[in-house]
Formats: C-alpha cells, sequence, structure tokens
C-alpha cells in the first residue's frame, strides 16, 4: 500500500528529530490522493512500539498551486477548483506533497 512507505517515512523522520522523546501531537497534511484511513492506519503501526505510539494524530489537507487559463491568476486548492478571481479553469503548476509533516510536539 502506497501510504504505508509514506507514513513510515513520517514516523521515522519525526522519531529521529525527538531523538526518542515521546511526542504527543502530530499535524500532518496530505495531499488530494491520500487516502487518510489507510494513512491513519499505516501511521498507527509504523509507530507501534516507538516513541510516537501514543502520538495524537490530525491531519490538514495539503493544497496544491494552480495557475488559471483565462487570468493567469495562481490560486492554492484541490485540482479542479475553480479560479477564484474570475471562475475559469485552473492547471495545477506545483502539486502539494503527498504527506507532509506541518508540525508535533513533545
Ligand atoms: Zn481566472
Amino acid at each position: 500500500m502506497h501510504e504505508a512507505g509514506l507514513a513510515r517515512s513520517a514516523v521515522s523522520a519525526i522519531a529521529e528529530a525527538s531523538e526518542g522523546t515521546p511526542v504527543r501531537t502530530v499535524v500532518l497534511a496530505a495531499a488530494a490522493g491520500v487516502d487518510i484511513a489507510s494513512a491513519t492506519a499505516a501511521w498507527q503501526s509504523a509507530a507501534a512500539g516507538t516513541c510516537l505510539e501514543n502520538t495524537h494524530l490530525s491531519w490538514q489537507h495539503a493544497a496544491d498551486r494552480l495557475r488559471c487559463f483565462t487570468c493567469a491568476h495562481e490560486y492554492d486548492g484541490a485540482r479542479l477548483d475553480p479560479c477564484p478571481s474570475c471562475g475559469g479553469n485552473g492547471l495545477v503548476v506545483a502539486a502539494a506533497d503527498e504527506l507532509a509533516v506541518v508540525s508535533w510536539t513533545t
């Protein structure tokens, strides 16, 4: 499962940064294609037995960067979001990371 690898790298990055200190909360941002339920399950199995075992996990949605075809306005949103300036169609110019660590606390 794709989410498993993403969750594992997030867990190991935070575990390394916290140097074994128990981590209380983690906020992750997931791109639109990531299944949050699968990623949460993957997180729990990756975190089991580490200092992130009892972490409270919360999720945000990572936005893509789009540019409008009609007026060239750049905006953050999901793949099919219309331009907030003129309502036209936008093209994704920079996709969000699939899974990014926003913040964590010990
Ligand atoms: Zn526009």
